[in-house]
């Protein structure tokens, strides 16, 4: 079966693929289900060796952003975005303005925002095209970077694990392990500090943790090493598929809980860690904290009310360690329950109450 012959016998409601020569831009939407309301996901722009490899991401992470916005109790369906092009030298006005009207003419079935490679000036530009763009700028009225929020979530399901696995109400002494200085990363080992934690970190770029290297409790290591640190918590916070066959004998953690998407290489992955006595938090459960704060803006943004959805994660995290222990079944399974339970009780509810099983749309993104 060919790439493109998957798709129809996949789940996928729509795959978009965008051409547009006078900018540049080649693109991929792919919208994964949107029973539970508008399909909203990050848009990637990364250099992909193919398109078969881009096809392959966006079909993937929009099924992920399905599972996360279930879990995380939002109305939100699943739905993802891949630009085949290099961020750090392909980026221009015509290029986002361009995907911008490719997201418009989905008329609100999809919702765009920042991923790896866009950041909020870019929103800015798909913003002048399209109003299905959320994590604009404050002074748009949206709710500007979503990765402290990421981060702020990821400490909170990260307090449930150690709670769990270490028995312990505090995070102060323990030795935490960063894969990844980028946004969400930096933003990770802030906090981590400000909780007293012993933070290793390592990226790709150097400039990224060159300035790390002189502030007081952070190592860095080389990324080859990040995965032998003698660390309580593996911490992945850069790209996918790193708990694999090659990486998992190196670990040396009780715990793997990061923002990275798609941590785990296979589902045998998470097997394996469970077999271990590796606590492992499924990954779009607990990195929603970027989408629930920039899913506020549907209804005017409130750092408050943002504030007060982090602490979500910490209980879903809860009960899916529960739930794990009690069933003895690996977390990522119990993670894929709760989600697809939700999805299969709102869908019914909808169908009953409502009359039709069509999902509503909320339309409109308020701007204060
Ligand atoms: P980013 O691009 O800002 O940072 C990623 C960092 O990882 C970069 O500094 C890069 O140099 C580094 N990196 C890449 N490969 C590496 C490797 N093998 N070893 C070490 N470092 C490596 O991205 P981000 O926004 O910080 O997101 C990080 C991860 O979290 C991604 O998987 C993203 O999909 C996920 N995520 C982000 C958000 C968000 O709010 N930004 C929300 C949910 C999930």
């Amino acid at each position: 079966m060919t790439k493109l012959e998957t798709i129809f016998s996949g789940e996928h409601e729509e795959v978009v693929f965008c051409n547009d020569k006078a900018s540049g831009l080649k693109c991929l939407i792919a919208i994964h289900n949107t029973q539970l309301g508008p399909a909203l996901g990050g848009c990637r722009m990364w250099n992909y060796e193919s398109v078969d490899q881009a096809l392959e991401d966006v079909l993937r992470l929009s099924k992920g952003m399905t599972y996360k916005a279930a879990v995380a109790g939002l109305n939100l369906g699943g739905g993802k975005a891949v630009i085949i092009a290099d961020p750090k030298k392909d980026k221009s006005e015509a290029l986002f303005r361009s995907y911008g009207t490719f997201v418009e003419s989905l008329n609100g079935r999809y919702i765009t925002a920042e991923d790896v490679g866009t950041d909020v000036n870019d929103m800015e530009y798909i913003f002048m095209e399209t109003s299905n763009v959320v994590g604009v700028a404050e002074t748009h009225g949206g709710s500007g970077d979503p990765s402290p929020w990421t981060a702020k979530g990821v400490l909170e399901g990260l307090r449930a694990c150690v709670e769990q696995r270490l028995q312990k109400s505090s995070l102060a002494g323990l030795r935490v392990a960063v894969q990844g200085a980028g946004h969400v990363g930096q933003h990770l080992v802030d906090l981590f500090l400000k909780e007293g934690m012993q933070v290793f970190i390592c990226d790709i770029d150097s400039s990224k943790t060159k300035e790390l290297s002189d502030r007081p409790n952070i190592t860095v290591v080389s990324t080859d090493d990040i995965y032998e640190v003698d660390a309580d918590i593996f911490c992945p916070s850069a790209l996918g598929a790193i708990i694999n066959e090659k990486t998992i004998p190196k670990l040396k953690c009780k715990i793997v809980a990061g923002s990275a998407n798609n941590q785990l290489a296979t589902p045998e992955c998470g097997d394996e860690l469970f077999r271990r006595k590796i606590t492992y938090a499924p990954d779009y459960a607990i990195n929603a904290g970027g989408l629930m704060n920039v899913s506020i803006e549907f209804e005017g943004y409130d750092e408050k009310r943002a504030n007060r959805m982090m602490r979500n994660i910490y209980y879903v995290m809860k009960t899916i360690l529960q739930h794990s222990h009690m069933e003895s079944l690996p977390e990522y399974k119990c993670a894929d329950r709760v989600a697809q339970k939700r999805i299969a009780e709102i869908s019914r509810l909808r169908g009953r109450f409502m009359g039709n099983s069509k999902p509503s749309f909320p339309g409109r993104i308020v701007r204060r």
